[in-house]
């Protein structure tokens, strides 16, 4: 292991306490690699030193989704099993702390059957979804990342020490380091984005404008009583504050199904179901993504627009500055975790309710008579270009600068 146990003990500390901040008497269930079983026990301790009740864990593996996807057929994949439900309805009781340690390689499932990991990921997930409608909002979870061996050859195919590298930015983008205390570097930096999320509450805005130089000709409209929201989540149940992302540096919302125009072009590759669209834009008509181009991944790119019928619409804008630690790292991480935080984006596909007031409370039904968008898919995709200018329009058709050259203005 080349990353200090000290560092390491900060880490995961780091997750429990501040990432899902783990309650008294709370279940906890632990998502990992089997590779990191080590990193594993170290948070799972966390949790009990927290006092969790229980802690479980669900072990990944590359290699099993891989051969699954190999070997076995369609229709078995697709399935979700009576007992895989009866867990998920267990969590609806239960409402467990979720912890998820993303590690996995970029290319597990290259070379499988793009249509063939869609239609599995579109069956399961409309059977999963109704369970994960019923906890959302109401319990703590975050996603924090360890770099696999593979993950880290992904971003640093040359180097001989990728996997240091990888610890290096990952450690940086979540504010972990020898000196400081990463619990305060927190807290300053989860209050600077709150400022900003308040900033554009206070403005109203019917409308946002995006333009750039590259061909990024858009405007998006905004929910009148959506929130703009950032950094961290309040969990209905108990109160507990989570920061459901580490790294996290965007302010998001979900603007309003359905009412969008022009378009957008992607200003970095974007890894979806294991494989890569790159060079990318996409031309919204009434709201709808009604044409794409891609340099490459134009059929995957069309397919994931066709998922279902809210997967051409937008679910999230999101607000990230230019300046942000996983943009100046320089590199793609092949992970949604980290590229949704380098720069400004958009996500096509569900929407978030708990931006609306009540939202968590809401079916998703009602969310959607807001203007929510609803699809079993949720994509970001980068549009915050260098030289990104966006602008906020009331109501009233004033309008007020929010990014100048892809930070805020
Ligand atoms: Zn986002």
């Amino acid at each position: 292991m080349s990353v200090s146990r000290n560092l390491l003990e900060k880490y995961a500390r780091l997750i429990v306490r501040t990432g899902a901040n783990v309650q008294k008497g709370q279940v906890v269930q632990l998502a990992v690699s089997v590779e990191q079983h080590d990193f594993a026990a170290m948070v799972m301790e966390e949790c009990y030193l927290c006092g969790a009740k229980k802690v479980n864990i669900d072990w990944l593996s590359d290699a099993q989704k891989r051969l699954n996807f190999r070997y076995a057929d369609q229709e078995v994949l697709s399935a979700v099993l009576p007992w895989e439900e009866a867990k998920m309805k267990q969590m609806t009781e239960d409402l467990p702390c979720r912890i998820f340690i993303a590690s996995d390689d970029p290319d597990a499932l290259s070379g499988i059957d793009p249509e063939k990991i869609s239609a599995v990921s579109r069956s399961r997930g409309t059977v999963m979804k109704p369970y994960r409608n019923a906890i959302e909002g109401k319990h703590q979870w975050v996603i924090a990342a360890y770099p696999s061996e593979k993950w880290a050859r992904k971003c640093f195919p040359d180097a001989e020490d990728a996997v240091d590298r990888l610890w290096e930015a990952i450690l940086r983008t979540v504010r972990v380091d020898g000196e400081n205390d990463p619990v305060q570097a927190w807290k300053a930096h989860t209050d600077f984005i709150e400022s900003k999320a308040a900033w554009l509450n206070a403005q109203h805005f019917a409308s946002l404008r995006y333009r750039s130089a590259n061909g990024t000709d858009f405007t998006v409209s905004l929910i009148p009583e959506a929130r703009w929201e950032g950094a961290g989540a309040v969990n209905t149940v108990n109160n507990a504050f989570y920061i459901p992302n580490m790294p996290t540096e965007e302010i998001f919302t979900s603007p309003i199904a359905g009412k969008c125009e022009g378009t957008l072009v992607a200003v970095k590759p974007l890894s979806w179901n294991s494989q890569l669209i790159e060079d990318f834009a996409i031309t919204f008509r009434d709201g709808r993504a009604v044409s794409c181009r891609a340099g490459k991944g134009q059929a995957l790119l069309e397919k994931m627009i066709r998922m279902d019928d809210g997967a051409a619409m937008l679910g999230e804008v999101a607000l990230v500055p230019k300046e942000s630690p996983v943009n100046q790292c320089g590199f793609l991480f092949y992970e949604t975790l980290f590229d949704e935080n380098a720069c400004c984006h958009c996500a096509l596909g569900m929407g978030f309710k708990e931006v609306l007031p009540g939202g968590d409370d809401m079916t998703m039904e009602e969310a959607q008579k807001h203007g929510i968008n609803d699809s079993i898919i949720h994509v970001d995709f980068m549009v915050g270009a260098d030289d990104l200018a966006i602008d906020g329009i009331r109501a009233d058709g004033t309008c007020v600068p929010v990014f100048r050259n892809g930070t805020w203005a």
